[in-house]
């Protein structure tokens, strides 16, 4: 989410230059989430709620979008470094798109993106317990053992996770290296890394399979497809 200036916004909305929005708000005819606000230059909300003479204006409708994050992009709006963003795949889309939350530069996966501010919110309100599916492959096999702490929350930067689900998909001897499925619903700072290394197996590759009940099928990696109705409410 970011902040714009009021008088860009209400511009935006079609209802005036922004010369006369500055005069209109200067006028105290602007309300931002219900106070009057008369001091040009105030940030508002992407999604806040503004009334120009009692009536809210227009705001950009909202849409939110499955996308196939590849590896080897950031999922930020901008980059200080100048890399690719995961907004940059959205040149076509006309709409203001934020992450719903974060995936590392290094994992691939799904993402939502959207406008809708209080959706973006509530998903990431830890409350919300949304499932989360990755697939990591780890250094080294999982014994019993670690499997059950894994299962039952481990401590990491002097937290413990929550209960996670656990699955071992494929083990490869050879390369000394497995494939394990891992669901949570938190959503910390590299979480499944810093999980399996507190088990002693650090994270070789990271995808993510799932978000709620959406995954990737019929999508390719740097691919996105918009929600439907019915699926954004599901979300909810
Ligand atoms: N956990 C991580 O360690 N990295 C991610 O990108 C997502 C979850």
């Amino acid at each position: 989410m970011t902040l714009e200036r009021l008088q860009k916004v209400i511009a935006e909305a079609g209802i005036a230059s922004r010369r006369k929005a500055e005069q209109m708000i200067v006028a105290g005819r602007v309300r931002v989430d219900g106070k009057v606000v008369t001091k040009l230059g105030t940030k508002v909300e992407t999604f806040s709620n503004i009334t120009v003479d009692g009536e809210p204006i227009e705001r950009e409708s909202l849409h939110t979008y499955l996308f196939y994050k590849p590896r080897g992009v950031v999922s930020t709006a901008k980059d200080e470094k100048g890399r690719k963003t995961v907004v940059d795949y959205f040149a076509d889309v006309p709409y203001r798109l934020y992450p719903v939350g974060r995936l590392d530069y290094d994992t691939s996966g799904a993402l939502l993106m959207t406008n809708d501010g209080k959706l973006a919110n509530l998903l990431m309100h830890p409350k919300h317990e949304v499932d989360k599916v990755y697939v990591a492959k780890i250094e080294g096999s999982l014994s019993e053992d670690e499997i059950i702490k894994l299962k039952q929350g481990v401590r990491f930067d002097g937290h413990k996770s929550a209960k996670a689900r656990v699955r071992v998909l494929k083990t490869n001897p050879k390369k000394d290296t497995q494939l394990v499925q891992l669901t949570i619903h938190e959503g910390h700072y590299h979480q499944v890394k810093k999980m399996f290394k507190a088990v002693g197996h650090p994270v070789i590759k990271l995808s993510r399979e799932r978000y709620a009940f959406l995954d990737l099928k019929g999508l390719n990696s740097g691919e996105y497809r918009e929600l439907s109705r019915v699926e954004v409410d599901r979300l909810h």
